[in-house]
């Protein structure tokens, strides 16, 4: 971006306003919280004000459900509205269906101006007219059917109840815009034909209402999804036509899966929703999707809303593609999960828990503390959690590698063989480490002093020891070592899974 072009808007503090404008027809997307973080980030950045505006045009397809998960997911977020929905502004109502009324006054008055025609042609005659086109090589455009129709005959096709369109006269012009992003970019308008911008006079078309809105809502700059590159021209003819002055536009790159095709549901989650429920941190998909097409000065990989908001500028956002690559997601979230502390991280993941049912199948079956207390207090809960952190990205792992401190899965006994080593033996060993923990007192039972004192059961191989000890405690091939287990599950239970083990290796 030259710097002239930046200093249009530097210093625009106060004026500058930017919005999100999703239509509610789905889940809020990863890539529409993309493009919203970064309108959210620019105004932060620049002191000005960040507005949501519901895009629900579209009745069909529009759900109410849809609208509250779009709201709930900027909550999540943490990504506030300075006007919108339950937050309303100077330039409410701030749902396109509350504004029917407004629109029918701009339809009105480009009729009137004869900047705008109501066109008559049915369905079957445009497609025949597309085909047409299409068959001599050129692009389908509206041929401009009735865009001088008698005066007469148009009153009587509307008292005979002829349905219409109304259609916006297209300049023969080359249009030419600066993009934030992308510089001067240029279009034949005369290539678009006269666009449809209501059905009826009742019924705007989203291009129509989208440019009214921005004007009314007085926003400046209107930073949004590469797709929409190829509607700004024709809205900025309509800006001109209605004499709007014209505000900056950046259109973002696209996000591409690893593949580099668009990102699409075949290459796995893509909704907010969905990454939550599997177990994301909100701070993760932030730092994640801030750094999808935009680059801090630095080197620095790690960023908080409010350091993003600090380091923000748009002309680092990228012109190309950028690559949505999952695993960097996963080794965020590993990150913002180790720095929760333990009883911020049990409150997070116990939710996954309950999904599983480990827990409350727990407390029903088998562990009651000798002196008869709940067994999972939260002090309990979060040294298991603790131990996981390491390893765990989401917070769906965490069932997965802690359950066992609540319900020792069902395992075969030979499970409990390490290398050649006949049940007779393992039992064996069992009962001599049974042993030697029952004389150590609840107070050592520390990983440390457990470590010391079962070495000295080791013979040549000490995983004749090690191996049988672990699998007791977890019932898992695979686990944290058995010492760090065994302290977090205290010597009752600890005593406990080693009897059943040995009695496993009896049956
Ligand atoms: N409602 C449009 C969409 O969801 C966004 C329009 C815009 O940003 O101009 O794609």
């Amino acid at each position: 971006m030259s710097p002239a072009y930046q200093a249009k808007f530097e210093g625009m503090n106060g004026t500058l306003r930017v919005r999100f404008a999703p239509s509610p027809t789905g889940l809020l997307h990863i890539g529409s919280a993309r493009t919203a973080l970064f309108n959210w980030l620019f105004a932060r950045a620049h002191g000005g004000s960040y507005i949501l505006r519901i895009e629900d045009t579209d009745k069909e397809r529009s759900r109410k459900d849809y609208e509250q998960n779009i709201l709930e997911s900027f909550k999540w977020l943490g990504l506030d509205w300075d006007e919108g929905p339950e937050k309303q502004g100077l330039y409410g109502p701030y749902r396109q269906s509350e504004r029917t009324a407004l629109y029918k006054k701009y339809i009105e008055q480009l009729l009137d101006q004869d900047k705008a025609y109501r066109c008559f042609c049915t369905k079957e005659e445009l497609e025949a007219q597309s085909r047409e086109m299409e068959s001599r090589g050129e692009a389908p455009r509206y041929r401009g059917t009735c865009s001088h129709l008698p005066q007469k005959q148009i009153e009587t096709n509307i008292a005979g109840g002829k349905p219409f369109i109304i259609r916006l006269r297209m300049p023969n012009k080359k249009l030419t815009f600066e993009d934030m992003i992308r510089g001067k970019i240029s279009f034949d308008m005369a290539l678009t034909g006269d666009i449809a911008i209501a059905k009826g006079e009742e019924d705007p078309l989203w291009i129509f209402v989208v440019t009214i809105d921005d004007y009314e809502m007085k926003i400046s700059h209107v930073i949004r999804a590469e797709e929409h590159l190829s509607n700004t021209p024709k809205q900025i003819v309509l800006q001109e036509l209605l004499g709007f002055p014209i505000p900056f536009y950046a259109h973002l790159p696209m996000i591409l899966a690893p593949d580099r095709a668009k990102l699409s549901k075949r290459h796995g989650a893509t909704s907010i929703q969905e990454y939550k429920d599997a177990g994301y941190l909100p701070e993760a998909i932030i730092n994640f999707i801030a750094l999808l097409g935009w680059h801090p000065s630095g080197d620095k990989e790690l960023f908080t809303l409010d350091e993003l908001a600090k380091e923000f500028s748009i002309a680092r956002v990228q012109k190309a593609g950028a690559v949505f690559n999952v695993k960097r997601l996963d080794w965020l979230n590993n990150h913002y999960l180790r720095k929760k502390t333990p009883s911020e991280l049990a409150a997070l993941a116990l939710p996954f828990y309950e999904k599983t049912e480990t827990l409350r199948r727990a407390a029903d079956e088998t562990y009651a503390n000798s002196d008869g207390s709940d067994s999972f207090d939260a002090a309990y809960v979060e040294k298991a959690l603790a131990l996981a952190t390491e390893r765990a990205q989401k917070l769906a792992d965490f069932p997965e590698l802690t359950g066992f401190f609540f319900l020792v899965p069902p395992y075969e006994a030979k499970l409990l063989q390490w290398r050649a080593m006949q049940p007779e033996h393992v039992r064996e060993q069992l009962s001599r480490i049974m042993r030697t923990l029952e004389s150590i007192d609840n107070q050592s039972f520390t990983q440390d002093i457990l470590a010391e004192r079962v070495s000295g059961l080791y013979g040549a191989d000490r995983g004749e020891i090690l191996w049988p000890l672990r699998v007791a405690l977890s019932g898992k091939q695979f686990s944290p070592g058995p010492f760090e287990i065994a302290e977090i599950l205290g010597k009752d239970r600890v005593l406990k899974r080693i009897k059943q083990a040995i009695q496993k290796t009896m049956q």
